[in-house]
């Protein structure tokens, strides 16, 4: 284990901000970290993975703990799948790039998305008309409370849109030291639903895609619109996408023409946040050292030097416009810390 004290957390978090961590450690084995929970008496830690989906709102004063194990490997092998075991501090995209060399399909779809495997689970991340719970076979978290670690299977995780057990009734209570997936070696499920992929791949002459091609696809459009946060700080999407019920929906339509929607359930539909944010005049807006990005109003934007605390206020503006205009609340996606 590594401890640093008074260290700037600028390069630990996508959006760049430069908060000052008290007490940074990173730990690289299960051992580490149950030392770690039994030294410290189980008090809570703030678990840190890549920071792709943390706004760091002040300086932090608790004890950072940073999951860094590795190793991807597998661990059972029948003709049609394999089940890898990967560390939580393993870097999603190239576990994503892995499983494609090798052929292993179920990943594709979700190629380049940031931060590392451990905190995949935590929102079940999704893209391009994929979660991973689809693949998604069970994690290893080890409890804050008590350091004992118990296997969670993928119908224990009540994984949903952009959430799951680990954001909600168990919000802050286990750590995920390794990840579990089944990847299928042949007859892979190809889904280029997504109407963006499907013009990509039309585009490109590709009637029957592997899943090398999909792969591609998802990164040229993925590369195209979204802003890489080396350059400008972001966190992806700030908001969750709001699910109304249709009843809602019908009388807002009243009011507001063409509001685009997908329906998601009997009952439920999901609007973009990013349309109404534009709707409310935010899309490529610019107030001092933030702003959200000309091509996507739901990416809240670093200028420069802006600090957590201006970003999480014109989170907070953009929350309010939504709300007086539309009466729809708007939930972050983003970790407010
Ligand atoms: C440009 C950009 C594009 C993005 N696109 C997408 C997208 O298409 N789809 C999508 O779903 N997300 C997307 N995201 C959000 C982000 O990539 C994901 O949420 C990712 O899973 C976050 O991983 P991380 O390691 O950076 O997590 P962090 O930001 O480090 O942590 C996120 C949360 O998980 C907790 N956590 C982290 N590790 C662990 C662990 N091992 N055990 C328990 N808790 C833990 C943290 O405490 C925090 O609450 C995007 C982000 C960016 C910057």
């Amino acid at each position: 284990m590594q401890k640093i004290n008074n260290t700037s957390l600028k390069n630990y978090n996508s959006f760049g901000i430069d908060a000052i961590s008290s007490s940074f450690n990173i730990v690289n084995s299960e051992l580490e970290i149950t030392s770690f929970l039994k030294e410290t008496n189980y008090t809570q830690p703030i678990i840190l993975g890549g920071g792709t989906n943390i706004l760091f709102k002040n300086d932090v004063d608790k004890d950072i703990l940073k999951i860094n194990l590795k190793g991807i490997k597998i661990y059972n092998e029948t003709n049609t799948y394999v089940d890898v075991s990967v560390g939580a501090g393993e870097i999603w995209d190239d576990l994503v790039k892995w499983s494609i060399a090798k052929n292993y399909g179920g990943l594709q779809n979700l190629s380049l998305i940031p931060g590392n495997v451990g905190s995949a689970p935590i929102q079940n991340i999704g893209a391009y008309g994929v979660e991973l719970k689809e693949t998604f076979l069970n994690c290893r978290a080890i409890s804050i409370d008590s350091g004992s670690i118990k296997v969670f299977k993928n119908n224990e995780c009540k994984f949903s849109y952009r959430s799951s057990i680990f954001k909600e009734e168990l919000k802050n209570k286990y750590i995920i030291s390794n990840v579990t997936f089944r990847l299928s070696k042949k007859d892979h499920q190809i889904n280029f639903s997504y109407e963006p992929l499907r013009d990509n791949l039309i585009k490109k002459n590709i009637s029957i895609p592997t899943i090398n091609d999909i792969s591609n696809s998802v990164i040229e459009i993925r590369s195209s619109k979204l802003p890489d946060p080396k350059i400008i700080g972001n966190c992806g999407s700030f908001f969750k996408n709001p699910i109304i019920s249709k009843i809602d929906f019908k009388n807002l339509n009243q009011k507001e023409k063409n509001i685009p929607f997908f329906n998601i359930s009997f009952n439920e539909i999901k609007i973009p946040a990013a349309w109404l944010i534009e709707k409310c005049g935010f899309k490529g807006l610019r107030e001092g050292n933030t702003g959200t990005h000309n091509k996507h109003a739901l990416i809240i934007i670093n200028l420069g030097n802006a600090t957590g605390k201006e970003i999480f206020d014109f989170s907070q503006k953009i929350k309010k416009a939504v709300l007086r205009k539309f009466n729809i609340l708007l939930e972050e996606e983003v970790n407010i810390i």
